[in-house]
């Protein structure tokens, strides 16, 4: 059997312990907050998932979700906690308001979290309903087993490995024919 078939499996297997062992670092700033913290509860029970233990210390934590508004002062916050995070790491914006922006049209408000970090999935909603949450972390499990999480994609890339057409870097900057 040629080494590429068991380095591929191997992926695969690591991959799969990934996805069911998620610590997450809940970067909360506002009202969502409210409605995300149900996820926890029995209701919900996010620990069906293999995503129950929060960490709040970014080392200790590789699925960074952002929960609330952003301002342009807690940017270069936010890019520290996600620098300082365990390799390879997710992102998921919780709500309008990390996603977009939401509703807030003035200088202090960012445009969502992907202006200073990158973000894999987007959760809608003013506030997101617990089920979408739990909805975007199947979502996010499916990437992490394929290997499509922005972060496994620019390590891929990194290691010379092969990589999709377009990878985007950490620093938000697309990387075009990386890994080829
Ligand atoms: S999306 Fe709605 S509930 Fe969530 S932080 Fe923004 S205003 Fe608050």
């Amino acid at each position: 059997m040629p080494f590429s078939v068991y380095t591929s499996k191997l992926a695969q297997a690591v991959n799969w312990a990934r996805k069911f062992s998620l610590f997450e670092y809940p970067f909360v700033t506002a009202c969502c907050g409210m409605e995300f913290m149900a996820t926890w509860a029995p209701k919900y029970d996010i620990a069906r998932f293999g995503a129950e233990l929060p960490r709040f210390s970014p080392r200790q934590a590789d699925l960074l979700i952002v929960v609330g508004t952003i301002t342009e002062r807690q940017g270069p916050v936010l890019r520290r906690i996600y620098d300082q995070m365990c390799e390879p790491k997710w992102v998921i914006a919780y709500g309008v308001c990390a996603s977009t922006g939401g509703f807030y049209q003035n200088y202090s408000t960012m445009p969502g979290a992907d202006q200073v970090i990158p973000v894999d999935i987007y959760i809608p909603g003013c506030p997101p309903r617990p089920e979408q949450m739990l909805d975007a972390l199947v979502m996010l499990q499916e990437r992490i087993q394929k290997g499509e999480g922005h972060s496994q994609v620019v390590l891929r890339a990194e290691r010379g490995y092969v990589a999709p057409d377009v990878a985007i870097r950490p620093d938000g900057n697309a990387k075009e024919g990386a890994g080829r």
